[in-house]
Protein backbone atom coordinates (compact mmCIF):
# COMPACT_ATOMS: atom_id res chain seq x y z
CA UNK A 1 0.00 0.00 0.00
CA UNK A 2 1.62 3.73 -0.49
CA UNK A 3 2.19 5.23 2.44
CA UNK A 4 1.98 8.68 0.94
CA UNK A 5 5.34 9.56 2.12
CA UNK A 6 8.76 10.28 0.00
CA UNK A 7 12.21 10.36 0.64
CA UNK A 8 15.41 11.69 -0.99
CA UNK A 9 18.71 10.87 0.35
CA UNK A 10 20.44 14.52 0.44
CA UNK A 11 23.94 13.03 1.48
CA UNK A 12 24.68 10.01 3.18
CA UNK A 13 22.04 9.24 6.42
CA UNK A 14 20.67 12.15 5.70
CA UNK A 15 17.16 12.18 4.02
CA UNK A 16 14.97 14.34 3.04
CA UNK A 17 11.57 13.21 4.06
CA UNK A 18 7.88 14.74 2.51
CA UNK A 19 4.73 14.11 4.08
CA UNK A 20 1.06 13.48 2.17
CA UNK A 21 0.13 17.00 2.96
CA UNK A 22 3.58 18.16 1.44
CA UNK A 23 5.66 19.13 4.35
CA UNK A 24 9.38 17.78 4.62
CA UNK A 25 11.26 16.40 7.80
CA UNK A 26 14.74 15.46 8.24
CA UNK A 27 15.89 11.56 8.92
CA UNK A 28 19.10 10.99 10.38
CA UNK A 29 20.45 7.84 10.53
CA UNK A 30 23.89 7.51 12.23
CA UNK A 31 25.61 3.51 12.93
CA UNK A 32 23.86 3.30 16.02
CA UNK A 33 21.10 5.56 16.47
CA UNK A 34 18.86 7.24 14.18
CA UNK A 35 17.58 10.68 15.02
CA UNK A 36 14.08 12.14 13.29
CA UNK A 37 14.02 16.18 13.17
CA UNK A 38 9.90 17.04 13.08
CA UNK A 39 7.13 14.99 12.26
CA UNK A 40 4.76 16.61 9.49
CA UNK A 41 0.85 16.88 9.82
CA UNK A 42 0.26 13.61 11.08
CA UNK A 43 -1.46 12.53 8.33
CA UNK A 44 -0.74 8.78 6.93
CA UNK A 45 1.04 6.22 9.58
CA UNK A 46 4.43 8.18 9.70
CA UNK A 47 6.13 5.36 12.02
CA UNK A 48 5.37 2.78 9.94
CA UNK A 49 7.21 4.82 7.00
CA UNK A 50 10.21 5.56 9.04
CA UNK A 51 10.29 1.65 9.97
CA UNK A 52 11.00 1.14 6.35
CA UNK A 53 13.87 3.28 6.31
CA UNK A 54 15.44 2.24 9.91
CA UNK A 55 15.52 -0.34 12.25
CA UNK A 56 17.93 1.92 14.69
CA UNK A 57 16.28 3.45 18.01
CA UNK A 58 15.15 6.55 17.30
CA UNK A 59 14.78 9.99 18.78
CA UNK A 60 12.15 12.37 17.64
CA UNK A 61 12.82 15.89 18.34
CA UNK A 62 10.39 18.96 16.87
CA UNK A 63 11.92 21.85 15.57
CA UNK A 64 8.96 24.05 17.65
CA UNK A 65 5.12 23.32 18.16
CA UNK A 66 3.66 24.44 15.06
CA UNK A 67 1.06 22.00 13.48
CA UNK A 68 2.25 20.94 10.62
CA UNK A 69 5.35 19.94 12.10
CA UNK A 70 4.58 19.08 15.99
CA UNK A 71 1.16 17.11 15.21
CA UNK A 72 2.65 13.55 13.65
CA UNK A 73 3.80 13.23 17.31
CA UNK A 74 0.58 11.50 17.82
CA UNK A 75 2.11 8.45 15.86
CA UNK A 76 5.07 8.45 18.70
CA UNK A 77 5.34 7.39 22.20
CA UNK A 78 7.76 10.36 23.34
CA UNK A 79 9.00 13.43 21.26
CA UNK A 80 11.50 16.13 22.59
CA UNK A 81 11.09 19.82 21.99
CA UNK A 82 12.44 23.30 24.45
CA UNK A 83 9.79 23.71 27.06
CA UNK A 84 9.44 27.33 25.79
CA UNK A 85 7.25 25.96 23.01
CA UNK A 86 4.82 23.70 25.00
CA UNK A 87 2.11 26.62 24.60
CA UNK A 88 2.90 26.74 21.54
CA UNK A 89 1.85 23.06 20.86
CA UNK A 90 -0.81 22.82 23.27
CA UNK A 91 -2.79 25.90 20.67
CA UNK A 92 -1.72 24.16 17.92
CA UNK A 93 -2.19 20.09 18.08
CA UNK A 94 -5.79 20.48 19.61
CA UNK A 95 -9.05 19.49 17.65
CA UNK A 96 -9.87 22.68 15.73
CA UNK A 97 -6.54 22.76 13.81
CA UNK A 98 -7.31 18.84 13.44
CA UNK A 99 -10.63 19.78 11.03
CA UNK A 100 -8.48 22.69 9.50
CA UNK A 101 -5.95 20.23 8.19
CA UNK A 102 -8.48 17.69 7.48
CA UNK A 103 -10.03 19.84 4.97
CA UNK A 104 -6.93 19.62 2.81
CA UNK A 105 -6.18 16.05 3.25
CA UNK A 106 -8.78 13.79 1.97
CA UNK A 107 -9.04 11.21 4.48
CA UNK A 108 -11.70 8.03 4.10
CA UNK A 109 -14.07 8.42 7.25
CA UNK A 110 -12.48 5.81 9.59
CA UNK A 111 -9.20 7.77 8.98
CA UNK A 112 -10.60 11.10 9.70
CA UNK A 113 -12.27 10.00 12.90
CA UNK A 114 -8.96 8.28 14.19
CA UNK A 115 -7.16 11.75 13.27
CA UNK A 116 -9.40 13.52 15.53
CA UNK A 117 -9.69 11.63 18.06
CA UNK A 118 -5.63 10.14 18.31
CA UNK A 119 -3.88 11.20 22.05
CA UNK A 120 -0.99 13.16 21.50
CA UNK A 121 1.20 13.23 24.13
CA UNK A 122 3.22 16.40 25.38
CA UNK A 123 6.74 16.47 24.07
CA UNK A 124 9.29 16.18 26.60
CA UNK A 125 11.59 18.82 27.46
CA UNK A 126 14.62 18.73 25.06
CA UNK A 127 17.53 19.31 27.40
CA UNK A 128 20.50 17.83 24.91
CA UNK A 129 22.76 20.33 23.46
CA UNK A 130 24.22 17.44 20.74
CA UNK A 131 22.88 14.07 20.01
CA UNK A 132 25.45 11.87 19.18
CA UNK A 133 24.31 8.36 16.45
CA UNK A 134 27.26 7.43 16.16
CA UNK A 135 28.98 8.80 12.60
CA UNK A 136 26.99 11.04 12.46
CA UNK A 137 25.62 14.05 15.29
CA UNK A 138 23.53 16.89 15.59
CA UNK A 139 23.87 19.90 17.62
CA UNK A 140 20.85 21.58 19.22
CA UNK A 141 21.31 25.55 18.06
CA UNK A 142 18.18 27.81 19.82
CA UNK A 143 16.81 30.23 17.21
CA UNK A 144 14.03 32.25 19.40
CA UNK A 145 11.96 34.02 16.53
CA UNK A 146 9.16 32.54 14.74
CA UNK A 147 8.50 31.01 18.06
CA UNK A 148 10.07 30.81 21.15
CA UNK A 149 11.49 27.61 21.48
CA UNK A 150 12.37 26.96 18.07
CA UNK A 151 15.44 25.23 17.46
CA UNK A 152 17.73 24.47 14.34
CA UNK A 153 20.01 21.04 14.06
CA UNK A 154 24.17 21.55 12.67
CA UNK A 155 25.23 18.25 11.75
CA UNK A 156 28.81 18.83 11.62
CA UNK A 157 30.25 15.83 9.64
CA UNK A 158 27.78 16.69 6.34
CA UNK A 159 28.76 20.37 7.31
CA UNK A 160 24.61 20.96 6.73
CA UNK A 161 22.15 22.43 8.89
CA UNK A 162 18.28 22.15 9.49
CA UNK A 163 16.51 25.34 9.61
CA UNK A 164 13.48 24.69 10.81
CA UNK A 165 10.79 27.00 10.09
CA UNK A 166 13.77 29.59 11.05
CA UNK A 167 14.16 29.82 7.59
CA UNK A 168 11.85 29.23 4.42
CA UNK A 169 11.20 30.93 0.91
CA UNK A 170 8.69 32.82 3.31
CA UNK A 171 9.72 33.34 6.89
CA UNK A 172 6.63 33.62 8.67
CA UNK A 173 6.80 35.99 11.93
CA UNK A 174 3.67 37.18 12.19
CA UNK A 175 2.20 34.83 14.73
CA UNK A 176 1.21 36.14 18.61
CA UNK A 177 3.28 33.64 19.43
CA UNK A 178 6.78 34.81 17.35
CA UNK A 179 8.89 37.36 18.89
CA UNK A 180 10.06 40.77 17.42
CA UNK A 181 11.58 41.00 13.93
CA UNK A 182 15.22 42.24 15.83
CA UNK A 183 15.36 39.36 17.89
CA UNK A 184 14.56 37.06 15.13
CA UNK A 185 17.54 38.92 13.47
CA UNK A 186 19.60 38.16 15.90
CA UNK A 187 19.02 34.68 15.80
CA UNK A 188 19.46 34.34 12.13
CA UNK A 189 23.30 35.52 12.91
CA UNK A 190 23.68 33.27 15.30
CA UNK A 191 22.62 30.61 12.75
CA UNK A 192 25.43 31.86 10.27
CA UNK A 193 27.98 31.77 13.06
CA UNK A 194 28.20 27.78 12.21
CA UNK A 195 30.15 26.22 9.58
CA UNK A 196 27.78 24.76 7.01
CA UNK A 197 27.65 24.90 3.68
CA UNK A 198 23.91 23.50 3.00
CA UNK A 199 20.70 23.54 4.60
CA UNK A 200 17.57 22.07 4.36
CA UNK A 201 14.09 23.99 5.28
CA UNK A 202 10.79 22.34 6.17
CA UNK A 203 8.96 24.43 3.11
CA UNK A 204 11.44 23.99 0.40
CA UNK A 205 12.26 20.76 -1.30
CA UNK A 206 15.68 21.34 -2.58
CA UNK A 207 19.06 21.99 -0.74
CA UNK A 208 20.08 25.48 0.14
CA UNK A 209 23.51 27.04 -0.51
CA UNK A 210 24.68 28.76 2.79
CA UNK A 211 25.91 31.33 0.09
CA UNK A 212 22.22 32.07 -0.51
CA UNK A 213 21.67 31.90 3.73
CA UNK A 214 24.51 34.68 2.94
CA UNK A 215 22.38 37.24 1.28
CA UNK A 216 19.69 37.03 3.25
CA UNK A 217 20.82 37.42 6.13
CA UNK A 218 22.97 41.03 4.86
CA UNK A 219 19.55 41.74 3.89
CA UNK A 220 18.07 41.48 7.78
CA UNK A 221 18.50 45.12 8.29
CA UNK A 222 17.22 48.53 9.28
CA UNK A 223 17.26 49.62 5.91
CA UNK A 224 14.98 46.57 5.19
CA UNK A 225 12.89 46.61 8.27
CA UNK A 226 11.75 50.25 7.14
CA UNK A 227 11.04 49.42 3.57
CA UNK A 228 8.78 46.54 4.08
CA UNK A 229 5.47 47.07 2.71
CA UNK A 230 2.04 46.16 4.60
CA UNK A 231 0.74 42.68 3.30
CA UNK A 232 -1.89 39.85 3.26
CA UNK A 233 -1.26 36.15 3.97
CA UNK A 234 -3.91 34.06 2.53
CA UNK A 235 -5.60 32.06 5.59
CA UNK A 236 -4.37 34.81 7.70
CA UNK A 237 -5.85 38.10 6.51
CA UNK A 238 -6.66 39.16 10.16
CA UNK A 239 -3.42 39.61 10.81
CA UNK A 240 -1.58 43.40 10.24
CA UNK A 241 1.70 41.85 8.68
CA UNK A 242 4.42 43.75 6.79
CA UNK A 243 6.95 41.96 4.48
CA UNK A 244 9.64 42.51 2.11
CA UNK A 245 12.31 40.45 0.77
CA UNK A 246 16.38 40.48 2.37
CA UNK A 247 17.21 38.97 -0.77
CA UNK A 248 15.65 38.41 -4.17
CA UNK A 249 13.48 35.46 -3.82
CA UNK A 250 13.00 35.62 -0.17
CA UNK A 251 10.47 37.27 1.81
CA UNK A 252 10.09 37.87 6.02
CA UNK A 253 6.97 38.18 6.62
CA UNK A 254 6.25 40.04 10.10
CA UNK A 255 3.73 41.35 12.39
CA UNK A 256 3.26 45.77 11.66
ZN1 LIG B 1 6.01 27.10 12.20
Amino acid sequence: MKSGFTYREVCPGVLHITDPLGVHMTLLVGREKALLFDTGYGVGNLLSFIGSLTDLPLTTVLSHGHHDHAMGAMHFPSVRMLAEDLPVFRKYTGRGQRERILRQAGLKAQAREQYLSAAISEPDALEEDCFYLDGLSARVLRVPGHTPGSIALLVPERELLLLGDSWNRETWLFFPESLPVRTYAASFRFLMSHPFKKALAPHVEETVDREYLLQFERGLNEAGFAEAKPAIIPGHEHIQVRAFEPCPGARLVFRA
